[in-house]
């Protein structure tokens, strides 16, 4: 029996049973397929093809995979090419497969190689850190901005995109109710990103999981961090962060505490509150700075009642100045 026949028919014997959840596709001496899987996204295909010196040459290696990209394959490619030769003379097939899946293994990001390098590139500026625990699908990272900071931990499911990436703070000196919004706003925009929405419309397509990292890391890091320290108040237009975070306001009825509306805008309490309270209310209140009516939880009154209030107090001022008249 030739070296390949032999090696090949060790493979038929062994592949499933030594390399961890294979399919043995085909097996010729032309070419030799194997499906390797280790979750629903994380599969390719390793097609391997023995060239007429083998196996004093390396086997020639190619990966295809509906889920992995491009780039990634190529990457992996190269690796398992480097793995081939240190068997040269010997039989390389079962070695190379099994390398291959343990990359699979060890490698939580596989599936979203191409998020994780927008983040690096696109996200991170050279003041950041950001750290990649690859076996735990674990990254941590440090965003600067002034002298605000935040130091994030996202981490991918096994069943990545089809469970949503999760996201926690872990240090930080953002005004404590601002940074429990940023992180509440992204959970739930990754939560969206996984679950279909409550009321389908009939026109609706199936709904498919997305991926959620690149989506909450960009309203994280870009949205949130690296915007607001900058952000100046819509009504005094200030700096609506105190320059120095040691100064930052936690108390929310303090004028100077930063309020974050439903259009992504930023006023001080103090600034909101009288613009809340000052007409027109028609139609509700709008942010200056976008048009867009203001929402926000501590101001969740009717235009009417504002009206009101508004009318009651200025009455009760002109009582006062009328007093103060009278007196003078
Ligand atoms: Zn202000
Ligand atoms: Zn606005």
């Amino acid at each position: 029996m030739s070296f390949v026949k032999e090696e090949l028919d060790e493979l038929s014997k062994k592949c499933t049973s030594e390399v961890d959840s294979s399919e043995l596709i085909t097996c010729h001496q032309a070419s030799v397929r194997v499906k390797l899987r280790k979750t629903k996204f994380k599969n390719l295909v390793v097609c391997l093809q023995f060239g007429d010196d083998y196996p004093s040459s390396p086997i020639i290696i190619e990966l295809k995979s509906k889920t992995i990209s491009e780039k990634l394959l190529h990457g992996i490619c190269n690796i398992a090419d480097a793995e081939a030769k240190k068997y040269l003379g010997t039989r390389q097939v079962l070695p190379v497969l099994k390398f291959i899946r343990q990359f699979l293994e060890d490698n939580a990001f596989a599936v979203c190689s191409d998020e994780l390098s927008f983040i690096k590139k696109e996200l991170i500026t050279p003041e950041d850190e950001i750290k990649v625990k690859q076996k735990s699908g674990v990254l941590t990272t440090n965003i600067n901005q002034k002298n605000y900071f935040m130091k994030l931990k996202f981490t991918i499911p096994n069943n990545y995109p089809e469970e949503q990436a999760s996201v926690e703070q872990k240090e930080t000196n953002f005004p404590d109710l601002f940074q429990k919004m940023c992180i509440a706003q992204a959970t739930e925009m990754a939560r969206q990103c996984v679950a279909p929405p409550l009321k389908k419309k009939p026109k609706d397509l199936p709904f498919e999981a997305k991926p959620s990292l690149k989506f909450i890391a960009e309203f994280l890091i870009r949205g949130c961090i690296q915007r607001y320290p900058m952000e100046k108040c819509v009504i005094c237009k200030e700096t609506a962060f105190p320059a120095d975070p040691n100064h930052v306001v936690n108390d929310p009825q303090h004028g100077r505490h930063v309020e974050w509306v439903y259009c992504g805008h930023l006023f001080h309490h103090g600034c909101l509150s009288e613009y809340m309270k000052t007409p027109p209310f028609t139609g509700g209140k709008k942010c200056p700075s976008c048009g867009k009516r203001v929402y926000h939880e501590k101001w969740k009154i009717a235009p009417k009642t504002a009206e009101e209030r508004w009318a009651h107090e200025q009455a009760r001022q002109r009582e006062l100045e009328e007093v103060v008249d009278f007196l003078g």
